[in-house]
């Protein structure tokens, strides 16, 4: 787009003005020309045909109907006016009304003449009726003009905005003018041989088309030609910084695979690697050698080995004379690592501390000098790491864990505790979908552990209603009585936490009734309870000294309990499909058959239902994370807003996953063929990258 143009304020606007320019910043977010073009239609309105009364359904947003006035009359006393009248066409009549501008409509209403009606259709009495239609006399001009038979643009409005006329006709009248002005201000970003090759319409064109298509054809040509250009531009910043990164950012050189590996491999590791796992720390060993930083994204379902791969990766950098930390979202989770990685390589083997919110002042100072010295060389901890002045000697591996929690910014900020920034190592607690994966973390490499353990027995997975609580129970007895420890957790949802702590303490009085004492311990955790106190009730039950632990979602990653084999998640409906993936993972991890059992109400919604029967039908979290981008949309992925790069405007990554696809491929041979962009025909992109990356050339973000 043209800078200079299309910046212009949008008080500058004929027909805007310093109020109205006032209102459209706050209610809209525009201030400039350029902000407009792009507050596009939520809608288009189908005026390019006549309907036939008879044709008439009131589920129709909006009709068009040619009809001869028949009759029309006021009605209702002084202060309740209303007007009413009839048209006729060959196939029937239609009522019409207006409860408001009587006497102004009155005048222009001639009986015998053809008008054009346009509206939205209703009902009353079983006859089809319009309420408020816009009317114009027919006449052959009067359908050349503009307006009719086209596609209109509806665009969303609020009161305020209404209060200065800038209803969805008052923008439409906005956007015609300055289209008018300044169309030809709009210029390609793109190509010429990418317009050619995936047919794109050229940008001036599609914006014109965008609010005023030509035809319904030219509207989904617009449509993709700027959906194509959302999702290529994205993925040129996303490489175009992967390319910066490996050339300005040199990274640490893991030559060697030394003691603290071989040890652990030799001595300590308690089961064969997967060959996947295998797979992935070879890529891993690939990336740590080349004097690049590495950046990574390991995608595994639960319970697929992630931790012990991390932890290699840690090895192998201890064995080079560097520090390695894992920072996770959560204390418990960073607890749970820390507890699983000192129990691997604890004692003598390697120095690891915990590092959290609530470690005190005493240890935390003893903590740093020992991470200055260089004694210490694992540290495990939450977003403490980062926010504590916590300077290690030498960091060389950072492995983030459940990433989608943590932003963009906190990663690099760990980037900065060395001079040359450690390998990144980013792990997800469940997969996510492909194309999602490759929006949110497009500049990272990829690695997938696509295999379980062996010797894993598949979840068994049920559905139960309420109803069938007391089999249920009775199910709960027979596992406990086989020595298996039982979860069964609670829904919390922040908007209505009393209610979940009351829904909670219900279930747990239930439960004591049916599980009393002596025989049966019941451990409880839930959100609201001090740290040492959920640490205390978090111990009872590893050490099994209790059979059953009620909890809310605070268990819902990472943690690892190989004898809880039974999973029983309450008002499981409630819950969405990753964290149902999510919690059932925390069984399935010892040798006994484990089972997931979900208790739901008899009243489902569509979703709900999809959800619970996707959960019985499979236990592949890469299949899951598909069926849930689809029915949630990556609106509601968790760490989004952080992101930045899926606020996309016109694209949809569950509909224009292909699209997608394309334009990733796209910049990729682009890259590989001029990775500078110093092509004559890049200088385009070039400057495309410049203007909406947001970026200098030489800078990450
Ligand atoms: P996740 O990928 O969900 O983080 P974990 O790393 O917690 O999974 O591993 C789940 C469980 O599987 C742990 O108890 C771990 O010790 C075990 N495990 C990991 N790799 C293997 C393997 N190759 N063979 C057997 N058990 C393994
Ligand atoms: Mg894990």
């Amino acid at each position: 787009m043209d800078q200079q143009a299309l910046q212009t304020p949008i008080a500058y606007l004929k027909g805007v003005g310093s109020s109205r320019a006032e209102i459209l910043k706050k209610e809209l977010g525009i201030n400039t020309f350029g902000d407009l073009l792009r507050h596009f239609p939520y809608k288009h309105i189908d005026r390019t045909r006549f309907y036939k009364v008879r044709e008439i359904d009131p589920e129709l947003p909006y009709v068009q109907v040619l009809a001869r006035l028949t009759y029309f009359e006021i009605v209702g006393d002084k202060r309740v006016k209303r007007l009413v009248a009839q048209a006729k066409d060959e196939t029937g009549t239609i009522e019409l009304v207006w409860f408001q501008g009587v006497r102004w409509i009155e005048k222009y209403l001639t009986i015998g003449k053809v008008y054009i009606l346009f509206g939205k259709p209703g009902e009353f009495n079983g006859k089809p009726q319009m309420a408020h239609p816009e009317m114009e006399l027919y006449s052959p001009e009067a359908l050349k003009q503009k307006g009719n038979m086209t596609l209109q643009p509806a665009y969303s409005s609020t009161e305020k905005l209404k209060q200065f006329s800038l209803d969805s006709k008052g923008i439409q009248k906005l956007m015609a003018a300055l289209l008018d002005q300044h169309g030809s201000d709009i210029q390609e970003n793109l190509p010429q041989y990418l317009l050619n090759q995936f047919r794109l319409m050229a940008r001036p064109d599609a914006y014109r088309n965008m609010h005023f298509p030509a035809d319904a054809v030219s509207l989904n040509e617009a449509q993709h030609r700027l959906k194509f250009e959302e999702l290529f531009l994205i993925q040129l910043k996303l490489l175009k910084n992967k390319l910066l990164r490996v050339q300005k950012f040199k990274g640490h050189i893991f030559q060697n695979v030394g003691e603290y590996f071989n040890t652990f491999y030799n001595e300590r590791l308690p089961f064969a690697l997967t060959n996947a796992q295998k797979k992935v720390l070879k890529e891993i060993r690939q990336d740590t050698q080349r004097g690049v930083q590495m950046n990574r994204l390991l995608q595994g379902d639960v319970g697929s080995g992630k931790t012990v791969v991390a932890l290699m990766s840690m090895l192998i950098a201890i064995d080079n004379g560097y520090q390695a930390c894992i920072m996770a979202p959560t204390e418990i989770l960073a607890n749970q690592h820390y507890q699983t990685i000192r129990s691997l390589v604890g004692d003598g083997l390697v120095e690891v501390a915990l590092l959290t919110g609530s470690t005190p002042k005493k240890i935390r100072k003893i903590l740093h000098e020992q991470l200055e010295s260089g004694q210490l060389k694992i540290l495990i901890g939450t977003h403490a790491l980062i926010e504590d002045k916590v300077q290690f000697q030498n960091l060389g591996f950072v492995v983030i864990d459940e990433q989608h929690r943590f932003g963009v910014e906190q990663r690099s900020k760990l980037w900065r505790k060395n001079s040359i920034p450690p390998h990144v190592l980013v792990m997800t607690a469940t997969p996510i979908p492909r194309t999602l994966a490759m929006t949110l973390y497009g500049d990272l490499d990829v690695s997938v552990i696509d295999e379980l353990p062996a010797g894993r027995k598949p979840i068994e997975t049920l559905h139960f209603y309420e109803s069938q609580r007391l089999r249920m129970f009775g199910f709960m007895k027979q596992e406990i009585a086989k020595g298996r420890q039982i979860y069964v957790v609670y829904p919390l949802i922040q908007e209505s936490e009393k209610l979940d702590l009351k829904n909670l303490q219900h279930g747990i009085e239930i439960l004591r009734k049916e599980f009393p004492l002596p025989d049966y311990q019941i451990s409880i955790v839930h959100g609201k309870m001090p740290a040492k106190d959920k640490d205390f009730e978090m111990q009872r039950f590893v050490k099994h000294e209790t059979q059953i632990m009620v909890a809310t979602t605070v268990i819902e990653v990472g943690v690892n309990i190989p004898n809880a084999s039974v999973m029983i998640i309450e008002n499981a409906e409630r819950f969405g499909l990753s964290q149902l993936h999510q919690l059932r993972g925390r069984v399935g991890r010892g040798a006994e058959q484990s089972f997931c059992i979900l208790m739901s109400s008899h009243k489902l919604s569509y979703d709900g239902r999809i959800r619970l029967d996707t959960m019985v039908k499979t236990n592949n979290g890469f299949e899951i994370s598909e069926i849930d981008l689809q029915l949630r949309g990556p609106g509601d992925i968790e760490g989004k807003q952080q992101s930045g790069v899926l606020d996309l405007k016109v694209a949809d990554l569950v509909a224009d996953q292909q699209l997608l696809l394309q334009a990733r491929k796209c910049v990729e041979d682009i890259f590989a063929r001029d990775p500078q962009l110093a092509l004559p025909e890049h200088q385009i992109l070039h400057q495309a990258f410049l203007k909406n990356a947001g970026l200098t050339w030489d800078k990450i973000s």
